[in-house]
């Protein structure tokens, strides 16, 4: 079978390897569609200290299931495979972080991921109800969104997203077309604003239900215009200019999420009277939890997103270093890598 090894930074090689062997307990996937993530190209492009090479990448990865020593499951199911596996043992797991489990298990990290025809699922991620069945409508592609759907989840639920009738999301990338989707149509939020740089994406943000997306180097007077009763400040970008921007729509009660990781880190400074009069609430969100993971799946399997639209090109694994590039560029909007 053919599998592409992360060597180190820009070292990826599409080799000829053995079929993993599974042991009791344990499932053969085979695997069908992988979503490009930035992170996954981010250490393409820069490296990555948590990695443990070589490794197969990729964790946004739906499939069937080849061959199954495990008694949940039967050859032939459709199924999702989830990133992240928290040992549910550890003192942040008790506490409920398992994003920030000390043990954690990941696709792509220190578990071989899904740029490969097939992968092996340890037992212990079928334990944790981590292998999600797929209903019979839901498309490989609409699959492989589970991860992605269940981080923003985490990311929303931090600011009480039953209430907010207005949100700004700051970036227009993949995930910021998840978080709008999820808050127009999941949480029913009246207004959300998505303000971004390519115009491409922006139309596509118009689709998913914004309710203005704004272009930041062409429409300054627009930027201001939205400002007012904001409840969420989304940041789905790392970097500066974006946290520059987010801080001018501090307002009462308003929520500041950092979602996105930056590659240079910045300090976000405020007034403690702004914090204390204006009860603001700033906070980050990292992976996701199981309960993000089970809600996610009941979305994806409910269809209420349009995941489909969010890949806007396929590429066969042989051409996953294109992949890579097309991420990079910002073309389109999302690729993934696709199994015949
Ligand atoms: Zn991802
Ligand atoms: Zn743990």
């Amino acid at each position: 079978m053919k599998s592409a090894i992360y060597f180190g930074k820009e070292d990826v090689k599409i080799i000829d390897s053995k079929m993993p062997e599974i042991a009791d307990g344990e499932i053969l996937l085979q695997v069908k569609a992988v979503g490009v993530c930035p992170t996954d190209v981010k250490a393409y492009y820069s490296g990555s200290h948590s990695i443990i090479t070589p490794r197969v990448l990729g964790h946004e990865v739906s499939g069937i299931v080849a061959k199954s020593l495990n008694d949940k499951f039967i050859a032939g199911e459709r199924v999702n495979v989830a990133a992240d596996n928290p040992c549910m043992v550890c003192d942040r797991c008790l506490r409920g972080l398992h994003n920030m489990c000390r043990n954690l298990t990941s696709l792509g990290v220190n578990v071989d991921g899904g740029y490969s025809e097939y992968m092996r699922i340890p037992a212990d991620y079928i334990k944790n109800n981590m292998v999600i069945k797929l209903s019979d409508d839901v498309s490989f592609v609409e699959g492989s969104f589970v991860e992605p759907v269940a981080v923003s989840l985490n990311a929303l639920s931090l600011a009480r997203p039953e209430k907010i009738k207005r949100a700004v999301i700051i970036g227009d990338g993949p995930n910021a077309m998840i978080h709008l989707q999820l808050l127009k149509h999941y949480y029913n939020v009246p207004e959300v604003f998505v303000t971004g740089m390519m115009r491409e994406r922006l139309d596509m943000a118009i689709k998913f239900g914004a309710s203005k997306a704004i272009n930041v180097l062409e429409n300054q007077d627009e930027l201001q215009n939205i400002k007012g009763d904001i409840d969420l400040v989304d940041i789905t970008i790392g970097n500066k200019k974006a946290l520059d921007q987010a801080l001018g729509y501090l307002d009462a009660g308003t929520t500041l999420v950092v979602f996105g990781g930056s590659l240079e880190d910045s300090t976000i400074t405020t007034s403690m009277n702004q914090l204390h009069y204006n009860q603001i609430t700033f906070t980050g969100s990292t992976g996701t939890t199981l309960e993000h993971y089970a809600e996610a799946a009941n979305i994806v399997n409910r269809k209420i997103l349009d995941l489909e639209s969010i890949v806007s090109r396929a590429f066969p694994l042989s051409s996953l270093k294109e992949a890579f590039q097309y991420s990079k560029d910002l073309k389109g909007l999302k690729g993934a890598i696709i199994f015949d």
